[in-house]
């Protein structure tokens, strides 16, 4: 499993510029059931977890409950289908893989919806536990929230409509391009692509319906959320597929809970190690063939 490992998360982007698919290739085993991989995996509850030191655990623990931040409109990451109560996506399998060996059971785990904005915050006033979704680790957010990981490494990207030729960010000129505020891809457009006209949100699914009606020109964020996107409006909407930037997704943590931090570490690198990451990939993303698994950066 280490060789699927890669220090440097660059090279894979390289790859993707070069493969031009992006990283996580084509989603070929979802959650919905269409793949011929789609076995919900099962994570071991360790249940002599014991991280006395860290207060975040011990209250959770107390509670019986460990409430964990998610997105719900994210498909493939996190997301909730119609007629389903349950999140389902990666970051929920890695939610479920780290609360297990965290010493929590799938039923002991409340999910709230986050947005990218609210993250911050809602760690900082307790709101909740750890945040799962598509949270990109930079120094900006470090001063405020820990971060262990990464346990994946995306990239900015766009969604277009199928017939655009917008065919990356220096075709935004003039263009109206939507994302969401408090998030990293909208930062980058008003520092990098003064003259794309910047429409937000708070959820990308809204950016999703202004492109269907015209009323954007693209959408932009990390490419494993515009590829969920993409499938789900099959036909309509494609991926430049030409990533622009890194974003190196953590487990966002309460600040200064040091001990919480060195256990959810542990628990990435076991599951990079054990296979327990590659199903949880597989189930709802696709094949891992054009992916490369990062290392944990214990800062
Ligand atoms: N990964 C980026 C971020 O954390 C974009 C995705 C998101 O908004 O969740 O800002």
């Amino acid at each position: 499993m280490k060789k699927l490992r890669l220090a440097v998360a660059s090279v894979a982007i390289g790859m993707l510029a070069l493969s031009g698919c992006g990283q996580g290739g084509t989603p070929d085993a979802p959650a919905d059931g269409d793949g011929a991989k789609a076995e919900a995996p099962e994570y071991k509850v360790n249940d002599s977890a014991d991280i006395a030191d860290s207060k975040t655990w011990k209250a959770a623990k107390d509670a019986g409950e460990i409430t964990i931040g998610v997105k719900k409109d994210q498909p493939g990451l996190g997301n909730v289908s119609a007629g389903s109560k349950e999140p389902e996506g990666f970051d929920i399998e890695i939610a479920k893989m780290v609360a297990a060996q965290l010493g929590f059971k799938p039923d002991q785990i409340k999910y709230t919806e986050t947005v990218s904005a609210n993250r911050e915050p809602f760690l900082q006033q307790g709101n909740v536990d750890m945040i799962v979704a598509t949270y990109t680790i930079n120094d900006e957010r470090k001063k405020v929230v820990d971060f262990a990981g990464p346990y994946y490494v995306a990239g900015q990207d766009l969604l277009v409509a199928a017939d655009s030729d917008i065919a990356g960010p220096e075709d935004l000129d003039g263009k109206k391009v939507c994302s969401v505020d408090g998030s990293t891809p909208a930062q980058n457009i008003k520092d990098k692509y003064k003259k794309a006209e910047l429409v937000t949100y708070d959820a990308y699914s809204k950016c999703v319906t202004d492109l269907q009606s015209g009323s954007v020109d693209a959408v932009t964020t990390d490419d494993a959320i515009l590829r969920g996107y993409a499938k789900q409006y099959e036909g309509e909407f494609k991926v430049v597929g030409k990533p622009f930037t890194e974003e190196p997704y953590g487990v966002g943590l309460p600040k200064d809970d040091k001990a919480l931090r060195d256990a959810v570490n542990d628990a990435l690198e076991k599951g990079m190690d054990d296979g327990d990451w590659k199903k949880a990939f597989e189930y709802t993303l696709g094949s891992t063939d054009d992916v490369e698994m990062p290392e944990v950066d214990r800062y």
